[in-house]
Order: structure tokens, then sequence, then C-alpha cells
């Protein structure tokens, strides 16, 4: 592969001088090699940041990322991205926030655009129960140093013109406002953290399923793949949504559902919403994407299941609650709709744990809300990789939580949850 050219104005203008043809490939694909140091299983935003951090922080480069469909095709390419840290516990708070302020720098960083844009989010508070809550979390901010606010109705009203406050049933009494959170693009993200880690002499292959772990006295030696074995010192595993079937594939059970979490977009309008809104009591959020569209999240599935597809029912059910607090999406056309598959704790908090199997990691839990955590988390990974033990981040997502009763519980901060 060629080496990385850096992106910049004059690469850009050089490039159009002669018809593009200079622009090397972002990430390479190479056939696996007989052992890696480190594999990490998924390229998703979480695999990619764990490789990427491994590599910038801990100078460990022999690694490889598997993947079994293609780059970001999970979650990380199916979210809302809605990227804030204002959590209700410390922990909570700590790994969001670092993973925010990663987020600010990202592109320069990763030398590729993620199109970060902190313009604010809102959670509406829209029963008198969610207000105390959402005060309550602001209260915990302030202490933890989140910068977040809690606001007034005439101040949401000034911040997001087209929400109706005074709706008959759920009027807007205040919302919880993060200035410096927004959204980033999410393909973006996982192609910028894949670049780098290519750069980095990293390998990153697509197409590849971990169908076994193998492992010798307790300890793991290496994986079965579609593309055949391949040794390993260390294995991370990252799979969210998948992650209680890549578990057992390695011999160990998680305290985990799989849903399928869905979202849609309306066909694109002019600028109309320059902010985030959560509205957690009729359960939908909403933004406008840089193209027009309103970028609409709905809930989660109540069973169990692997579907990565949207339904009628949560069009229908999204649509409805959010049409009193925003009167313009009655007039709007849908265009599209997906799912994707999320891993839910009962805390609603993240695992990055060490596992019964020596030499083999696990991150995930992190739900319908873990595109924001990325660099925080791929931060808190690496860190537990390399040392064989967690740092102050990831510290307190330990599996043994769960044994423990110590549970970091998130349900009122994660909201609708994101
Ligand atoms: C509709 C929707 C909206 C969301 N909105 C938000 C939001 O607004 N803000 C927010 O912060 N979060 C949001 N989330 C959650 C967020 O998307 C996820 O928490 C995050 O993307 C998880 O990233 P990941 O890298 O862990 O997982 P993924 O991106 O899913 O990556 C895991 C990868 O592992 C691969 N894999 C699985 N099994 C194997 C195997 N055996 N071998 C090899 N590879 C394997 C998968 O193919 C996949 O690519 C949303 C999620 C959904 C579905």
């Amino acid at each position: 592969m060629k080496p990385r050219q850096k992106y910049s104005a004059f690469a850009l203008v050089r490039e159009a001088m002669r018809g593009h043809t200079g622009w090397p490939r972002a990430w390479n694909s190479p056939l696996p090699s007989k052992r890696y140091d480190v594999i990490v299983i998924g390229a998703g935003g979480h695999g990619l940041a764990t490789a990427y951090y491994l590599g910038k922080n801990h100078q460990i480069r022999n690694v490889a990322v598997l993947e079994k469909g293609w780059l970001g095709g999970g979650n990380t390419g199916r979210n809302t991205t809605i990227i804030r840290s204002n959590y209700l516990q410390d922990a909570s708070a700590a790994i969001y926030e670092k993973s925010r302020s990663l987020y600010e720098e990202l592109s320069q960083q990763l030398n590729y655009n993620v199109m970060f844009s902190p313009r604010g989010v809102m959670m509406l508070a829209q029963t008198h129960h969610e207000a105390r809550g959402y005060q309550r979390i602001n209260n915990a901010n302030i202490v933890q140093g989140v910068a977040t606010e809690y606001i007034s109705p005439e101040q949401v009203r000034e911040l997001c013109p087209i929400i109706s406050i005074s709706g008959p049933r759920y009027p807007v009494l205040g919302a919880l406002w993060q200035a410096r959170g927004g959204t980033a693009r999410h393909d973006a993200v996982a192609w910028g953290y894949a670049r780098a880690c290519s750069e980095m002499g990293m390998h990153i292959i697509e197409q590849c399923e971990v169908t076994s772990v193998r492992t010798e006295g307790g300890r793991v030696v290496g994986v079965e793949t579609g593309k055949g074995s391949i040794e390993c010192g260390k294995l991370a595993i990252v799979v969210a949504g998948h992650s209680g079937v890549v578990a057992e594939r390695a011999g160990f059970r998680l305290p985990i559902e799989s849903v399928a979490l869905q979202a849609l977009v309306s066909e694109p309008i002019k600028p109309c919403l320059d902010v985030v809104v959560m509205a957690n009591t009729v359960h939908g959020y909403i933004s406008q994407s840089d193209k027009g569209e309103l970028v609409i999240g709905g809930g989660a599935d109540q069973y169990n299941n692997y579907s990565q597809r949207g339904s009628f029912l949560h069009i229908e059910e999204t649509v409805r609650a959010l049409v009193e607090t925003f009167p313009i999406i009655s007039r709007l056309q849908m265009l599209r709709q997906w799912g994707g598959i999320v891993d839910m704790t009962g805390d609603r908090s993240p695992i990055l744990s060490r596992t019964p199997v020596e030499g083999v990691y696990i991150n995930c839990g992190w739900g319908t809300g873990g595109f924001k955590a990325i660099p925080g988390s791929g931060w808190a990974m690496a860190e537990l990789v390399a040392n064989d033990q967690p740092g102050a981040l990831a510290a307190s997502f330990g599996l043994e939580r769960f044994r423990e009763g110590r549970f970091i519980d998130e349900s009122v901060a994660a909201g609708v949850a994101h």
C-alpha cells in the first residue's frame, strides 16, 4: 500500500488538477497474517478506536481488526449520532466526557473530517418527574465538572423555534441543555480511525467472521475465522449487539440482551433545526442532517432479536409521539427507516472488562447510546488490553459489578437512551 497521503487543502487542489488519480486507498485490506499480538473482533467505531489507541498510546501495532461484514456496517453506520456527556453517575460522566472532549479534536488527530458539530443537545422535560430527574442530573454534572444547564421552556423555544411548548398532553416544562454536545458523521468516524490504524501498519480484514475462539489451559491462543486460523496473544471482543454470541464462542456468558433499535429520516427540507432535541417521555428524538433530512430516532423492540431492520409499528409510534411537540412533522414524508442490534445491560451502563478466559477482554453494553462513547471507550479499552488492568476510566465497568451488585444505574440519564 502507498503511504498515507495527508489530507489538506493543498492536496485537494493538486488532485483536482490531475483528475483525482493520485489518492491512495484509505486503508489496507490484506490477507490475515499467521499471528498478531492483539486481535480485535469487530470493525465498528469501538473496535477501531481500541486498535487506534493501542497503537497510539501503547505502541502495540501488530494488531488485526476482524470484521464479519463491512467496516462500520453495524450500529456505527446505523445510529443517529447524538454526542453528549450529561450522565448521572460519576463513572459514566467521566468516560462520556472524556469521549466528548476527544471528539472535539478528532478530525485534527486523525487528519480526517469526522464533521463533529457541537450544535447543542437538549433533553426535554415533559413531566414533573422528568423535570426533577434532569435537575438532579444537572446538579450531579456541576459537581462532576460537566458543563450542562437546566433551561426554561422559553429558552427551549428560543433555541428551537419549531417546538410547540404548550402541547395539551406533554407541555415542555424545561430541558437539560448541553451546549457542547452535538453530532458527528458516523461513517467518517469509522473510516477515520480505520485509515489511521492502517497507517500504523495494522490489518483491517473485512468479510472475516470469527467463528470460534481457541484456548489452551484457560488462555486464548487464537481464533477460527472464515479466512482460516489466526493466532493471537490477546483478544478484544468489541461486537456490540453480537456480544452474547461471540462470548459464547469464547466459552462464557454475558448479562446482556440484544434488541433491534430503529430510526428513520424524512425527506430533505430547508434548514429549520440547528440543535438536537430528545423527547424522552414521548420516546423520540430529532436532529437535522447536513442534507436537510430530519433524523428521527425511536424506541427499541420489546423482545430480543437480531433483525437489523425497521418495522411499521415503530414508524407509527415514533411519529405519533413526536407530532404534538413538533407539529411540522405531520406535513413531512418519511424517506427511509432502518434498525441496528443494540446490546443492553440491566443498569444501562457498558462493560469494559477482563473475562473468565485469560487474555480475552470484552467491550460491550453501550446499548442505544454508544456512538458518543467511541473515542473514550477505545482509549479505556486499549489501556485495559495493554496493561491487563483497567485504568481509571474503565475501573467501574467490570463484569464483577453484576455479581457484587455495584450497578451503575443510568436508566434515567440514558432515557430514550442516546
Ligand atoms: C438506530 C440506532 C440509533 C442510535 N443512536 C445513537 C445516538 O444517537 N447516539 C449514540 O451515542 N449512540 C447511538 N446508538 C448506539 C450506537 O450506534 C452503538 O452503541 C455503537 O455504534 C456501538 O458501536 P460498536 O463499534 O460497539 O458496534 P458496531 O458498530 O455494531 O460494530 C460491531 C461490529 O462487530 C461485527 N461483528 C459481530 N460479530 C462478529 C464476528 N463474529 N466476527 C467478526 N465481526 C463481528 C459486526 O459486523 C459489527 O460491524 C444508536 C444505535 C442504533 C441502532
